[in-house]
């Protein structure tokens, strides 16, 4: 089922998400409906809190290089962690919570993760790239951090007085 994408200012987008304790049909439920809404808003990452759910999960899709999605390369992640960091790496980040804003963020270009899958399974995983930049983008909103709150004060600025406009 495709739900309702949060856009900011949203409150809810600013809160933090609680750790995920049962891993039951429930969950599985809302991980096919946030898989649902990310595919059908062409995302590449969805985390749930950005659907009104506060709780420590997101999904990423990373398409291949001419832009493809596939389902098999669909990562379910649930009370994630980020152990090592390691480079720098920009990027230009956007975000299904800010609709057609797109802006350079600086982040760690590898990491090594540990999360669990919907079985409540522990994996440990080291991610590059496109992978490793989404993974810290959606960790961020389950810590109600948009990626705007990381770039330079006069960027945010004039993000702020456009974003206003826009209304
Ligand atoms: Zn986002």
């Amino acid at each position: 089922m495709v739900l309702d994408v949060l856009t900011y200012p949203d409150k809810k987008l600013k809160m933090k998400s609680k750790e995920v304790e049962s891993f039951d049909e429930k969950l599985h439920s809302l991980l096919d409906d946030m898989n649902d809404t990310m595919v059908d808003k062409n995302g590449i990452g969805l985390a749930a809190v950005q659907i009104g759910v506060l709780k420590r999960l997101f999904i990423i899709n990373i398409p291949d290089e001419k832009g493809d999605q596939y389902p098999e390369n669909l990562i379910e992640v649930i009370n994630p962690r980020i152990i090592e960091s390691r480079g720098e790496t920009t990027y230009e980040e956007g975000c299904l919570s800010l609709p057609q804003y797109y802006e350079d963020v600086k982040r760690a270009d590898e990491i090594v993760v540990e999360y669990m899958d919907r079985d409540g399974n522990l994996h440990k995983t080291e991610l590059h790239g496109l992978g490793a930049i989404a993974f810290q983008h959606e960790l961020d909103h389950l810590n109600g951090k948009l990626f705007f709150e990381r770039i330079s004060y006069l960027k945010r600025k004039k993000f702020e007085k456009d974003w206003k406009k826009r209304k």
